[in-house]
């Protein structure tokens, strides 16, 4: 988290906090009211809600919006996110039941139309988030599938995973659904990750329609998945760095994304030239690479960047990486056969000085 999600994060883990107490009226308030308030600023949207994260926010959608109904959803977006984050097992745990529609590569209008039946309670869009299928596929339209929804009564909602409120573009990533626009082009609500690429605290977030977030905000499990406020404060700082037009200074996974190839080359370079002379028995080089972003988030896409290559005349490539990783601060690199990697785009520029310390330090 960044500098200034720091400091309030203190600030509130060691002093007094109106968590639940409405200072303007002096009565009880509701814990997530500012980070509400943030989010349907920058979403544009009527209402917001935080709960602990994003695989809470799908099932507690699922389970106040469409228990004891089916679920409508693509057989291309039935996935399996990690850690057993499974699609159908969250709908049969909420208490819906599935239907799939299309097919794995091909989903139409039509194939949601005939999926329709008068148990039908919700259409499920899943971003999906760590795979692309490519090639021969389709799906219809946000609009399209909105407009579907919308004669039968029936909510859209989008799951976005990441949650990405920057644009992606100038760094040639192709761009992720930004929350407000899946809004705009017809999802009744949209939920996505705190701390996938939005960079705040773990959390999830649930947008949209103020009639289908009163059902989900009186749901009883609302209070078994609700956030904690060091969680709340951290992403409510986050928020207020977008809102203010500072996540490139404030949120460091949006620095990271942003910084510049030809800056982590330099870098790289003074990393070589101060390593060189302290360690004969290292082969230090500079070599093009790529960074990946967010374990996945962008799957078959990257960042151009500069790493820092290294062999040793002592050390296997697999020895000298678990040198590196059971060092003081452990540090994580790449092993590429014969070579270790080290990417500094992760790295904070205050902390060059410390690797090198620990690499000269290897015994
Ligand atoms: C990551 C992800 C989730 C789970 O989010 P958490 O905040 O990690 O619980 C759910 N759905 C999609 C599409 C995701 O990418």
């Amino acid at each position: 988290m960044g500098d200034a999600a720091g400091r309030q994060l203190a600030e509130v883990a060691s002093n007094y906090s109106n968590l639940e107490f409405d200072l303007a009226r002096g009565g009880r308030g509701k814990r997530d009211v500012i980070a509400g308030r943030l989010l349907e600023t920058i979403l544009d949207c009527p209402r917001a809600l935080v709960v602990n994260n994003n695989a809470a926010a799908v099932f507690l959608i699922l389970n106040s919006l469409a228990e004891g109904g089916e679920v409508l959803i693509s057989r291309g977006e039935m996935i399996e996110i990690g850690d057993s984050f499974r699609v159908p097992d969250i709908l049969r745990k909420s208490g819906a039941r599935l239907k799939e529609v299309g097919t794995t590569n091909k989903t139409h209008l039509e194939d949601y139309r005939q999926g329709f039946t008068d148990r039908t309670r919700l259409v499920l869009r899943v971003h999906p988030s760590n795979f692309r299928i490519s090639g021969f596929t389709s799906k219809p339209s946000l609009e399209e599938l909105s407009a579907l929804c919308a004669s039968r009564s029936v909510p859209l909602v989008e799951d976005l995973g990441s949650g990405c409120l920057i644009d992606l573009e100038a760094e040639r990533i192709e761009p992720e659904p930004h929350p407000r626009e899946s809004l705009s082009r017809g999802a009744d609500l949209v939920c996505f990750s705190g701390d996938k690429l939005l960079g705040g605290s773990q959390a999830g977030i649930i947008a949209g329609s103020s009639s289908y977030l009163q059902r989900i905000r009186h749901n009883p499990l609302f209070r078994a998945l609700r956030v904690d406020k060091l969680a709340l404060s951290v992403l409510e700082s986050t928020l207020i760095a977008y809102l203010t037009r500072r996540e490139e200074l404030e949120i460091p996974v949006v620095r990271m994304i942003r910084m510049e190839a030809g800056l982590l080359k330099e870098r790289a370079d003074s990393l070589v030239a101060r390593l060189s002379g302290l360690r004969t028995d290292l082969a230090l080089e500079t070599v093009e690479g790529a960074s990946v972003i967010g374990g996945g988030s962008t799957p078959s896409q990257s960042l151009p960047t500069r790493l820092l290559r290294l062999r040793s005349s002592r050390h296997s490539a697999a020895r000298l990486e678990a040198l590196l990783r059971q060092s003081d601060p452990p540090v994580l690199a790449r092993l590429d056969r014969e070579a270790v990697l080290l990417d500094l785009r992760t790295v904070f520029p205050h902390d060059d000085a410390r690797l090198i310390e620990i690499l000269s330090g290897i015994e």
